[in-house]
């Protein structure tokens, strides 16, 4: 079985984008590979963050993962930072990454202007350690959207790198990037990607949005001054986001949808595409609500899940310690 890693911040609250682009087509996945799926809570340091409310995000997500369908029996779940082979591995691998590389990255400029008041090391290399991340588990495939792309391409970089000095060492990862839904737009301004830290909150619609929350986004979501529902990316962002969202949740094709509202209105494809978000989310905030109310289990399945992971963390890091003359504790 070929193996997986991702992961999603507890950086606030997921949004549909999270949903729609990465842990829903991750469900199915779990019977065809070995699955990790982690809580990346060492990232989201390189934002400043409220210490309770972290603690709360990082096992709320937790539960979410699995209201979302993630079967801790079937892959393993657990926290970043409750498996420190992340941190050390990370440290080695700054070592082996150029400034150069790190400056090219997209993720670090944006977040850079929007956060001008904390440009932090931890948010330049960010990528090295998303490589740590991944490299660790020598992962073979990473589902991750369009914004993570960059990201892999460095952490593939860094790994070849290091097996050509000192030989195969890390399996070389490659992206699995699902054709549908694999990038959300904002529904205010749909040619930037839907975020979860965005400031303006009509933008996204988060999985634990309440129904009327959801249908009043997409009420309000962005279009343009024609008439026409037709799916184009360059000329009608706002609209083919909406197409998008509803082929995303429904499984219906662009052409199916676009001969579904034929002769409609904006206010028509606006409503039907919510009323499918807000039915979509029904069964996951239920279960959400069951799981969250039980702290004790959680904590249970991220112990057991992190032992786990940190037994597989540990040959690699082994590996790579002593490959790179660190003397081995004995
Ligand atoms: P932040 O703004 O804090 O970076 P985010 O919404 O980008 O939050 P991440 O935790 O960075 O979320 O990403 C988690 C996963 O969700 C990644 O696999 C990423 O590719 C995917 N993802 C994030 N936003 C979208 C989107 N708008 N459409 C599709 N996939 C997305
Ligand atoms: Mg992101």
């Amino acid at each position: 079985k070929k193996r997986i890693f991702s992961g999603v911040q507890p950086s606030g609250n997921l949004t549909i984008g999270n949903y729609l682009g990465a842990i829903k087509n991750w469900i199915p996945m779990q019977d065809e590979f070995e699955c990790l799926y982690c809580v990346v809570d060492l990232h989201t340091l390189t934002v400043r963050q409220n210490p309770a409310e972290l603690r709360q995000r990082s096992l709320n997500l937790l539960a979410l993962y699995m209201a979302c369908g993630l079967d801790p029996q079937k892959c393993i779940l657990f926290l970043q930072s409750h498996v420190s082979a992340h941190s050390e591995l990370a440290w080695i691998l700054n070592c082996y990454t150029y400034m150069g590389e790190l400056n090219r990255m997209t993720q670090f400029k944006d977040k850079s202007a929007k956060h001008s008041d904390n440009i932090n090391a931890g948010l330049f290399t960010y990528p090295v350690l998303m490589a740590a991340d991944i490299l660790l588990y020598q992962t073979e495939l990473v589902p991750i959207g369009q914004d993570q792309k960059q990201h892999l391409e460095i952490a593939r970089d860094i790994a070849e790198r290091f097996n050509n000095v000192y030989g195969d060492t890390f399996t070389i990862p490659e992206p699995y990037i699902p054709k549908i839904g694999a990038k959300i737009m904002s529904l205010q301004e749909p040619e930037k990607k839907m975020s979860k830290s965005d400031e303006n909150e009509n933008a996204y619609v988060f999985i634990l949005d309440k129904e009327d929350a959801v249908l009043r986004k997409f009420k309000r979501a962005v279009t343009d001054s024609e008439r026409e529902i037709r799916y184009d990316e360059v000329n009608k962002p706002g609209v083919s986001n909406l197409i998008s969202i509803y082929s995303a949740v429904t499984g219906k094709t662009f052409s199916d949808i676009e001969k579904e509202f034929d002769g409609r209105s904006y206010g028509d494809l606006k409503e039907v595409a919510g009323q499918s978000v807000a039915e979509m989310l029904r069964p996951v905030q239920q279960k959400y609500n069951d799981l969250t109310a039980n702290k004790d289990y959680l904590n249970s399945i991220l112990k057991e899940n992190s032992e786990k992971a940190a037994y597989m963390a540990r040959k690699t890091l082994s590996k790579v310690q002593r490959k790179i003359g660190l003397l081995p504790r004995s």
